[in-house]
């Protein structure tokens, strides 16, 4: 939601501006761990797109918020599941920057059901979107920084970060489309960091654990709901979008340079399988 006086004060977070005179594409960043992202990315200094699929209002109100207070962000629709869409969504982002240091692929969803009540159109929407979506992103960010060139804000060529989850590791019944999708994009995040590694590209990803946003809120919008999924995660609190902004920071910035093909898990321990804290 809009929130001019939430970015000034990530602003302040960030006094030395560690992606000085980058630019940055953020995928599905009109909502939760997207929107989290660009704002941190803009507060460290880099200008920012924010990309929608559905509701341009919701990407242009928080990039007013990020121009309102002398960061750069625009605006830049686009589906991440579709090939022409998002060659469109570079044309256009790039026709406004010049150029792209940091494409950051988080768009994703959920469609939840039972292995035998799964469809295929289910199966098709959820590996259309979360895989195959940062596949094409990931290859158009690859061409433009090796067509592009050396640029003297960074150390790297250009630093891909792929949002992944915890489910790239935990099994999850009645998800099985998502879960593969995620264990998918392991796989991808590192078969693209060793190709383009030469070229001083850095690929890698972030596993979140429990973040609250909209795809999840059944799961901590009450006080029950909420108790039941701390019983998951050791550290005793549901993360936020801002643990995922400052962990993409990170990956995004010089700090990180010797960092690629990995996964950085932000997840308050859920990895840790709290279940075995007992002895199992
Ligand atoms: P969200 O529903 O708030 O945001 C998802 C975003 O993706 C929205 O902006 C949506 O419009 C966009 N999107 C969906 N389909 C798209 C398409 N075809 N093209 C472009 N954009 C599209 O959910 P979120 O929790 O912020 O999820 C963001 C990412 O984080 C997802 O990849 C999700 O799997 C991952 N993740 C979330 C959690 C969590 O606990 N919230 C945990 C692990 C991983």
């Amino acid at each position: 939601m809009p929130d001019t006086a939430k970015q000034t004060t990530l602003n302040a977070e960030y006094p030395h501006l560690p992606l000085k005179d980058q630019f940055a594409l953020v995928t599905g960043a009109n909502s939760g761990i997207g929107e989290g992202i660009a704002r941190h990315l803009a507060a460290a200094g880099a200008s920012v797109a924010i990309n929608y699929v559905v509701r341009p209002e919701t990407a242009q109100a928080i990039a007013d918020d990020i121009n309102a207070t002398g960061r750069r962000a625009i605006i830049t629709q686009g589906d991440v599941s579709d090939e022409a869409s998002v060659q469109e969504m570079f044309k256009a982002t790039l026709g406004q920057f010049g150029c792209l240091d940091i494409v950051v692929n988080n768009a994703g969803l959920q469609q939840d059901a039972f292995l035998t009540e799964m469809t295929v159109e289910q199966w098709y929407k959820v590996i259309g979107v979360n895989l195959t979506g940062q596949f094409l992103c990931s290859r158009e960010a690859v061409r433009h920084f090796k067509q592009r060139g050396k640029r003297d804000v960074s150390v790297a060529l250009g630093k891909i970060v792929c949002i992944s989850s915890v489910h790239e590791v935990i099994p999850w019944a009645k998800h099985v489309n998502y879960a593969s999708s995620k264990g998918g994009i392991m796989l991808m995040m590192k078969s693209i960091a060793q190709e383009v590694a030469s070229a001083k590209i850095r690929v890698n990803s972030i596993a979140p654990g429990a973040i609250k946003t909209p795809i999840n809120r059944s799961a901590w919008e009450t006080p029950e709901a909420e108790a039941k999924l701390l019983e998951l995660i050791p550290y005793d609190r549901v993360g936020d979008t801002d643990d995922i902004g400052r962990a993409a920071v990170w990956l995004s910035s010089d700090a990180s340079d010797y960092v690629t093909g990995t996964t950085l898990v932000v997840d308050g321990g859920m990895t840790l399988y709290e279940g075995f804290a007992t002895g199992g």
